[in-house]
C-alpha cells in the first residue's frame, strides 16, 4: 500500500508540475502575442483648448503639437467625470462613473472595488511589465487604481501641493523604461503639475505669467483650504485674479509639455517608440471664469469634460498607421472607449463588460455617433450630463435645473435653449435616464468599497477631505 501510495503522490507532484509548466509557458507564449507595448500619458486638468494642435495660439505645448502630427488626433474627445478619481476609473475600466463605483464626493469617497477588470490587469495578464508613474491619492491603492500594476511608482504629496514635477516624474518614467522596456510592457505617466497649485518654475513663470507675477515666488492661490473657503462662500475671487492663475496654470502645461517632449525623444533614442502605441489624453479640463467658476469637480460643462486625445500608432505595429499620420477624426470619442481601442489595436480581444467600444481608425467618421454620459461632481451634489447628436444636456442634482446646448452653434455652452426647446429637452433627458437606468442597474451587481476610518483621517490631514 505505502509503494503504491508512493507512486500515486510522485504521479499527482508530477502532474501538478507538468500543469504549472503548462501555464506558464503559455504566459510565456502569450508574452508575444501582444503586438505593441502601450505608453499612457495622462495630464492632469488640461482641458483640449490649452494645446496648439487644438487650436490654442499661445505655443505652450510644441512637442505635443509635434507627436500630433505624426499620431491621430481626436477632435472631440471626452473624459465622463470632471474630476480625477472617477476619470480615471473610467478611462482604466471602460466603465462609465455609476457603474464602475469609483468616486462619490469629498464628504464620502468610494473606491474601485477589487472586482473591477483594468486595463492594466489585462495587459499584464497577456503578458506585459505594467507600471503607474502617478502623483495623487486618487490614482493608487488608496482608491484602487493600483489595480494591475506590477510597479506603482507614486510621487510624496502634501495636500494638492505635489512635491513631484515633472522633471522628475519623467526622470521616474525613464528609469523604469532603462530596467524593463526589453519587454512587453504597459506604462502610464501621469503628470500633475497644471493641477493647483499653479507654481511653475521661473523659466515658464517669466514666458509665461503676468508681469505681476514673474519675479514672485511661490503661490497665488489655491490651497486645499483656500479652496474648500472659495467653495463654501467664505472667499470670494473675482476674474481678474482667475486671469492670473489661468497664465501661472499655462506656464504649468508649458513646462510639462518640455517633459514630455523629453520623455518621446527617449523613447525614439532607445528605439522603444518603434513598436510603441502612444496615448496622451487628460483627465479632465479647468474652469476659468467661463461660466463663472473656477478649477474643476463642480460642473459638467464643456471646458471640463472637452480633453485632448492623441494616439501614434508606430508603423511596425500597423502598417495603415502611415497614411493616418496627422489625420484629425471628428467622430465623438469618450474615455471608455480607449481601453477597447488599445485592446484591438495590441491584438487583444475587447471584454465583454466593457461599456466602451473600440474605434476603428481607418474609417472612424463613418462609424455611429456615440453618446458621452458624464456624471459626478467632487464638491457634490452630482450633476450628469448627456451629450448626443449635436445636442448637450445637463442636469444638476436640484430639481428644475435642466440645460440644454446646442453644441454644434455653441460649443462653448453659453446659452441654454431647454426652454425654447421643449420637446428637444424632454427627449435628451428621455436617452439620458435610459442609460442611466442601465448604469444603475449593473451598479446594483457592483461591490461598495469605501475608504477605511484611518485612510479618511490621512487625508483629512492631507486637506483632501472635509
Ligand atoms: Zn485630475
Amino acid at each position: 500500500m505505502k509503494t503504491r501510495l508512493r507512486k500515486t503522490l510522485i504521479l499527482a507532484a508530477c502532474l501538478v508540475i507538468i500543469f504549472e509548466l503548462t501555464v506558464l509557458g503559455m504566459r510565456h507564449l502569450r508574452a508575444y502575442t501582444l503586438r505593441a507595448n502601450v505608453v499612457l500619458i495622462l495630464l492632469d486638468t488640461v482641458r483640449a483648448d490649452r494645446l496648439g494642435c487644438y487650436g490654442n495660439s499661445e505655443g505652450l505645448t510644441p512637442n505635443i503639437d509635434r507627436f500630433a502630427e505624426d499620431s491621430v488626433r481626436f477632435e472631440y474627445a471626452y473624459s465622463h467625470a470632471p474630476w480625477t478619481l472617477p476619470s480615471v476609473a473610467s478611462l482604466y475600466t471602460s466603465r462609465h462613473p455609476m457603474k464602475h463605483g469609483a468616486g462619490g464626493d469629498i464628504n464620502s469617497f468610494t473606491i474601485l472595488p477589487d472586482s473591477a477588470q483594468t486595463l492594466a490587469e489585462i495587459l499584464r495578464d497577456a503578458g506585459a511589465k505594467t507600471a503607474a508613474v502617478v502623483n495623487v491619492s486618487f490614482l493608487t491603492k488608496t482608491f484602487g487604481l493600483h489595480q494591475g500594476f506590477g510597479t506603482m511608482n507614486v510621487g510624496r504629496e502634501v495636500g494638492n501641493e505635489v512635491c513631484r514635477t515633472a522633471d522628475q516624474t519623467t526622470d521616474a518614467a525613464l528609469t523604469w523604461l532603462s530596467q524593463n522596456g526589453k519587454k512587453r510592457f504597459f506604462l502610464v505617466v501621469h503628470y500633475f503639475d497644471p493641477h493647483l497649485i499653479y507654481d511653475p518654475p521661473k523659466e515658464y513663470r517669466m514666458r509665461f505669467a503676468d508681469a505681476v507675477d514673474r519675479d514672485t515666488e511661490g503661490t497665488l492661490f489655491g490651497s486645499r483650504q483656500q479652496m474648500l473657503a472659495f467653495r463654501s462662500g467664505k472667499l470670494k475671487l473675482d476674474e481678474p485674479l482667475v486671469r492670473r492663475l489661468e497664465k501661472l496654470h499655462n506656464a504649468e502645461i508649458a513646462f510639462v509639455d518640455a517633459q514630455i517632449g523629453r520623455l518621446l525623444s527617449t523613447l525614439a533614442e532607445m528605439k522603444i517608440s518603434d513598436e510603441t502605441v502612444i496615448v496622451i489624453t487628460s483627465d479632465h479640463g479647468e474652469e476659468f471664469w467661463d461660466h463663472g467658476g473656477f478649477e474643476h469637480g463642480h460642473t459638467l460643462y464643456h471646458e471640463l469634460l472637452h480633453v485632448p486625445l492623441i494616439l501614434h500608432i508606430p508603423s511596425g505595429v500597423d502598417t495603415r498607421s502611415i497614411e493616418l499620420k496627422g489625420k484629425t477624426v471628428s467622430l465623438p470619442l469618450r474615455h471608455i472607449d480607449v481601453a477597447p481601442t488599445l485592446c484591438q489595436l495590441v491584438g487583444l480581444e475587447t471584454p465583454d463588460d466593457f461599456d466602451g467600444m473600440a474605434i476603428d481608425i481607418t474609417s472612424p467618421d463613418t462609424e455611429p455617433t456615440r453618446p458621452v454620459l458624464a456624471q459626478g461632481n467632487m464638491w457634490g451634489p452630482a450633476g450628469v450630463s448627456y451629450q448626443y447628436d449635436g445636442h448637450k444636456v445637463i442636469q444638476e442634482a436640484s430639481p428644475g435645473s435642466t440645460l440644454l446646448f446646442d453644441i454644434t452653434d455653441d460649443p462653448m455652452e453659453t446659452r441654454d435653449i431647454s426652454q425654447a426647446s421643449p420637446e428637444l429637452t424632454e427627449k435628451m433627458v428621455s436617452l439620458m435616464n435610459r442609460l442611466l437606468d442601465e448604469q444603475r442597474h449593473a451598479n446594483a451587481e457592483t461591490d461598495k468599497a469605501l475608504l477605511t476610518e484611518t485612510e479618511k483621517e490621512r487625508l483629512r490631514s492631507l486637506g483632501y477631505m472635509k
